[in-house]
């Protein structure tokens, strides 16, 4: 049996996931909301506000009747999680609060995506962040580091990535030696299941709790979520498919094979299918911008790009949904730029294919998220600590 002292630092957590989740929240509304006794809620509620995590609102009459309520809501900028990702040619750094607020987002191009290079860069970058949240006052808890491919997170190292052409690298330890033995966690994952953490941030809220997400770059991977869980499998590398044949036959694959997911409506298809001039990956975010606005200015091969990449996204979607069943399928990375012009031929794939989808249920849509998503969610991560055990948690931190 859990002792008491486990059960009250548990509850604290569920208090704070609650306010994360609704916003603010009168103590009643919280009792309510966990199942506890008033009493109780206002034992944790003082504790959380000595915690520096929570504060409590003025007496204000919400209305003409009803006594006056005081909310009970989120201390956001006291504590912060640090998420970067790293893809084939560049960094990015999020920090989010604990109201889900974004503090800090910033991205550097990195030249030579050798590891060396690559880990100065962010071990550079992690220092630049760290010192700006430092002048801000909020505490970061910890890092958490999203790539491509398959990331043991026992060990942290980088076993193998595709698009990077890394394998074994030791991600983790090569970050510690750079920032000079920093005492803060640093936790590894893949960056398709932090997108679908950044996601379900939304979903949860939504009452959305099985959720399939879809990365949209160079390299292409599925996030799984199955009642708010992260699904991982056995070896822990579910949802890699980007190299599923599910591709336009014989279409070759930098992996050696054909007829690849990822060959066929990966970033660098797409854009090969606009132009035969190779386009620079370098600033993803403006060159998709600008794509968006040629689809809604009408542009036949921006729009026959996208239904070739919509129709093949379908299939695989499609197939996915009948597996998996999820209530929600959101595409991120550059696939969220284009909205109803990529949706309209995705849907109307797994329409023609899925059986679940036919049933309906399953509502499939573009992140509101774009690049940022796998970094959110790791920033989300880096976070989670404290709601599992707050008092742990901001013992860490020494406050
Ligand atoms: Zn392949």
């Amino acid at each position: 049996m859990a002792s008491r002292t486990a059960i009250r630092r548990a509850n604290l957590g569920l208090v704070l996931r609650d306010l994360n989740t609704h916003g603010s929240r009168s103590q009643t509304q919280l009792a309510e909301d966990l199942k506890l006794p008033k009493a109780t809620v206002s034992t944790l509620v003082s504790e959380l506000i000595e915690l520096d995590l929570v504060y409590q609102t003025d007496a204000t009459r919400a209305g003409a009747v009803g006594r006056p309520r005081r909310t009970v809501e989120l201390r956001g900028t006291a504590i912060c999680g640090l998420g970067v990702e790293i893809t084939v040619d560049n960094a990015r750094v999020i920090a989010l609060d604990l109201r889900d607020e974004v503090l800090l987002d910033r991205e550097i191009v990195i030249d030579r995506p050798d590891p060396d290079t690559v880990l100065d860069a962010v071990a550079g970058l992690i220092g630049e962040a760290l010192g700006s949240l430092a002048e801000s006052d909020s505490q970061v808890l910890g890092i958490t580091i999203a790539a491509p491919g398959q990331m043991d997170r026992d060990t942290g190292v980088l076993r193998f990535a595709a698009p990077l052409g890394w394998s074994d690298v030791r991600l983790v330890d090569g970050l510690v030696e750079r920032l000079g033995g920093n005492v803060l966690p640093i936790r590894i994952d893949n960056d398709a299941r932090l997108g679908a953490v950044a996601e379900y941030a939304v979903a949860r809220t939504e009452g959305i709790h099985d959720l399939l997400y879809v990365t949209g770059g160079v390299g292409m991977g599925a996030g799984i979520l199955v009642d708010g869980q992260i699904l991982r499998g056995a070896m822990g590398f579910a949802g890699e498919i980007g190299h599923l044949p599910l591709g336009r036959p014989g279409l070759a694959c930098p992996c050696g094979r054909s007829g690849c997911v990822e060959a066929t409506v990966g970033v660098t298809a797409f854009l090969g299918a606009i132009t035969e001039r190779p386009h620079s990956l370098r600033d993803l975010d403006q060159l998709m911008t600008t794509l968006r606005s040629r689809a809604d200015a009408g542009d036949p091969s921006v729009l026959a790009a996208l239904g070739t990449v919509g129709q093949g996204l379908g299939v695989v979607v499609g197939m996915l949904i009948d597996v998996l069943s999820p209530r929600a399928v959101i595409l991120g990375g550059y696939f969220s730029y284009f909205g109803d012009h990529l949706l309209t031929h995705v849907r109307g794939a797994v329409e023609a294919r899925a059986i679940a989808g036919q049933a309906g249920g399953c509502e499939i849509k573009t992140s509101t998220f774009g690049f940022t998503g796998p970094a959110r969610g790791a920033a989300h991560t880096a976070l989670e600590a404290v709601f599992t055990d707050p008092v742990a948690c901001m013992e860490h931190a020494g406050r």
